[in-house]
């Protein structure tokens, strides 16, 4: 049975004590509400990944990610951090393709893959970000893009790896905009995501993929967003800053 998940990404948010005051709140909030077949993940930024691995080091629901690696092993990358620097902290898990590395840092579904390998090779689970910009959707080529953006980025993986990927679908103009897709809209596209699963590995692989939704997902949205069939869950932006709204979310699988 595949794993309903919410994860938090803090973004670029929170120094070392509001990042603890943070973790330490979800920490203590978290346990009553979540299930076995749940999970919560926290991304802080890379300067807190050891810091709140940590404090959750004890509490078997909440695991920890990064929101980023480099596509290399180590070397001359200043400013760079390596997916074995990550696993050497703690965490399990790295967001990739996050729509805001791809739109400002350049990432390419190419180097996206290059990454995948990398954090797969360590040992951590990929957080797989796919989605498209609204002009993407007016111009009605979204599938054709989430296609593209899968088999660039995941499907060069064997299905023993891939079993360690968990997809999440962001469609960018819901990003941070408060504007979220309706269930109907992202089911429509979870489903097309996991047909497309299907398609390369079976449909076990397909079945047991979780596949997250993220864009503008908050505590009055999400009962009817995880729902829905093929939704498992959520990546949260500025919704996992408020340490009750966060926890919030989580209770919504059991609505
Ligand atoms: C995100 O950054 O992954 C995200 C979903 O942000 P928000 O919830 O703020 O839209």
């Amino acid at each position: 049975m595949r794993k309903k998940i919410v994860a938090g990404n803090w973004k670029m948010n929170l120094d070392y004590t509001s990042g603890m005051s943070l973790i330490s709140e979800v920490l203590n909030m978290v346990n009553d509400e979540v299930r076995g077949d749940q999970e919560v993940i926290v991304c802080p930024p890379a300067v807190l990944v050891y810091s709140v691995a940590q404090l959750a080091k004890g509490n078997p629901k909440v695991s920890v990610g990064a929101q980023n690696c480099h596509e290399a092993e180590s070397g001359a990358f200043t400013g760079e951090i390596s997916a074995s620097q990550i696993k050497s902290v703690g965490a399990q898990y790295v967001i990739l393709g996050h729509s805001e590395r791809r739109q400002y840092f350049g990432e390419t579904n190419e180097l996206l893959a290059k990454k995948t390998d990398a954090v797969l090779k360590n040992g951590l689970k990929p957080i797989f970000c796919i989605g498209e910009t609204l002009e993407e959707r007016n111009q009605n080529i979204h599938f054709q893009l989430i296609k593209d953006q899968l088999a660039e980025g995941v499907f060069h993986l064997s299905a023993e790896e891939f079993a360690k990927v968990v997809l999440a679908y962001e469609p960018v103009w819901a990003i941070g905009t408060g504007v979220t897709a309706s269930p109907e809209q992202a089911q429509e596209v979870h489903e097309f995501i996991r047909k497309e699963v299907a398609a390369k590995y079976g449909e076990e692989v397909a079945e047991d993929t979780t596949i997250l939704y993220g864009g503008s997902c908050n505590p009055k949205n999400a009962a009817d967003l995880f729902a829905q069939k093929d939704i498992d869950g959520g990546l949260i932006g500025g919704a996992s800053l408020k340490s009750r709204d966060f926890t919030d979310i989580i209770t919504k699988f059991n609505k």
